[in-house]
C-alpha cells in the first residue's frame, strides 16, 4: 500500500491505544515502568535468592485473591508457556484418558497432545462447529476433562462447571486468554492454566496456574508410578518448586515483574469482578456495533457462548476485510486480523482488562471511518 493513497483516519477518531491483538495483547505503561523500577535489585540478580523469591511470591498471593482461590489450592508456575502446559499434563495429569472439548484450535492442540501420547488410551473428543460449542460432559471412560475457558482463536466462551457425573475426572481448563477478564467459580476447576501475555497484559513464556488438592494428589500418584516423565514437564517438580516460591529453571524475571504490575492494578481496580465489568462493557460496545451495522454481525451467534475478551466480528462479503485490517494496521491499529486458520471475512478483536472500552469504541468509530473512505466495498 503506498503512502499517498493511504487513507488516513482522523486522529480525533483514533484509539488512544492501538494494540487489540488477542496475545501478545496490550501491556500498559505501568508495566513496563516496574521493570525500570527494578532494574538494579531483581534483574540481572539470581532467582534463588529472597529479592526474586519474594516477586515470585507476590505473583503467587496475588493471582490466588485475584482468582479467588480455595485456602488448600496451590498456585505453580513453570517455563514455556500453556503449550508447555500441555505436553506437562499429558505427562503428569491424564492416568488413562482425557475427555476434550474441542471448539477451535486451542481445544484442539492440547487434544492432539493427548491423542498422540502412546501411554495413553485415545483420548475422547467432544467437538463442536466452530464458533459454537459443546456443552460440558463427564465420561466414565475419563479421568480428565479439558477445555479452554475462552477459546481465543473463534471468541467462544464455556463457563468452567464440573458437568453431571465428573465424580473423580479432574476439571483441567484453559483459562490463558480468560484470565483476569471473566469471572467464574474457580472450586468448579481443579487445574487452570494460563500464561501471561494476554489476559495478564506480561509477556510469553510463562505458565501460572492453579491446582487443587486433587490435582496435586494425581500429579503424586503418576509420578510414583512406572512412566518416564522429561523433568522439564514434570508437574511434580513444578509443584515442588513452586512450594518455594522458584521454578525448575530460570524464569524471565521481567515477565514476573510485568505481571506483579497488572495483577497490582487489577486488584486495586476492584479485582476479578471489576476487571471483568470493564471487559464487559467493552464487549457490549463491541457487539452492539455490530449487531447494528448493516455490513457487520458478531461471528458467534448465541450471545451467551459470546466471549466477553475476544470478540469476532464477521463482515458482509461485499466487505474486503483484509483489507480493512490492513488499512486499520497503518493507521496504527493493530493485530485485530482473524485466526489465521479460521479463514474468514472477519476481524478479531480482544477486549482484555488492559484495553480501556473508550479506545474499543474509537476502534468501532476507526472502522466506520474507513467503511465509508477505504475503499473497502468489491
Ligand atoms: C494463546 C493461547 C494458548 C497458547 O499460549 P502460548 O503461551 O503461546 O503457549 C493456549 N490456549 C489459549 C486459550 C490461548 O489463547
Amino acid at each position: 500500500m503506498s503512502q499517498q493513497h493511504l487513507p488516513q483516519i482522523p486522529s480525533e477518531l483514533l484509539p488512544s491505544d492501538g494494540r487489540f491483538g488477542a496475545g501478545p495483547s496490550k501491556v500498559r505503561p505501568e508495566s513496563v515502568d516496574m521493570i525500570v523500577a527494578h532494574s538494579k535489585d531483581i534483574l540481572g540478580t539470581s532467582h534463588r535468592q529472597k529479592p526474586v523469591k519474594d516477586l515470585v511470591g507476590a505473583v503467587q498471593r496475588n493471582l490466588a485473591e485475584l482468582l479467588g482461590l480455595p485456602d488448600d489450592y496451590r498456585i505453580v508456575l513453570g517455563n514455556g508457556g500453556a503449550t508447555a502446559f500441555w505436553d506437562a499434563a499429558t505427562f503428569s495429569l491424564v492416568e488413562q484418558r482425557a475427555l476434550h472439548l474441542v471448539y477451535g484450535e486451542f481445544g484442539r492442540k492440547f487434544a492432539d497432545a493427548t491423542l498422540a501420547a502412546p501411554f495413553l488410551e485415545e483420548s475422547v473428543i467432544i467437538e463442536a462447529e466452530v464458533g459454537s460449542a459443546p456443552e460440558p460432559v463427564a465420561s466414565p471412560l475419563a479421568d480428565l476433562i479439558a477445555f479452554p475457558h475462552n477459546e481465543t482463536s473463534t471468541g467462544v466462551m464455556v463457563d468452567p462447571r464440573r458437568p453431571d457425573n465428573s465424580q473423580d475426572s479432574l476439571m483441567v481448563i484453559d483459562g490463558t486468554s480468560a484470565a483476569g477478564g471473566i469471572d467464574f467459580d474457580i472450586s468448579q476447576t481443579d487445574v487452570y492454566y494460563l500464561s501471561a501475555q494476554k489476559g495478564l497484559g506480561a509477556d510469553g513464556g510463562l505458565w501460572l496456574a492453579s491446582f487443587s488438592p486433587a490435582a496435586i494428589e494425581r500429579v503424586e500418584r503418576i509420578t510414583q508410578n512406572e512412566r518416564w516423565i522429561p523433568a522439564f514437564l514434570s508437574l511434580k517438580l513444578a509443584i515442588d518448586n513452586s512450594a518455594e516460591s522458584q521454578s525448575y529453571n530460570t524464569p524471565a524475571l521481567a515477565t514476573l515483574l510485568m505481571i506483579e504490575a497488572q495483577l497490582s492494578w487489577m486488584l486495586s481496580i476492584g479485582g476479578l469482578a471489576a476487571c471483568a465489568a470493564r471487559s464487559a462493557r467493552s464487549a457490549e460496545i463491541i457487539y452492539r456495533w455490530a449487531e447494528q451495522h448493516p455490513l457487520a454481525a458478531p461471528f458467534v451467534e448465541d450471545p451467551l457462548l459470546r466471549s466477553p475478551v475476544v470478540a469476532t466480528i464477521d463482515f458482509d462479503h461485499q466487505v474486503d476485510a483484509e483489507r480493512l485490517a490492513a488499512l486499520l494496521r497503518a493507521n496504527g491499529i493493530v493485530d485485530v486480523e482473524p485466526y489465521r486458520k479460521l479463514g474468514r471475512n472477519q476481524l478479531r478483536i480482544s477486549l482484555f482488562p488492559a484495553i480501556d472500552p473508550d479506545d474499543v469504541e474509537a476502534l468501532t468509530e476507526s472502522i466506520d471511518w474507513l467503511l465509508e473512505n477505504g475503499e473497502l466495498i468489491r
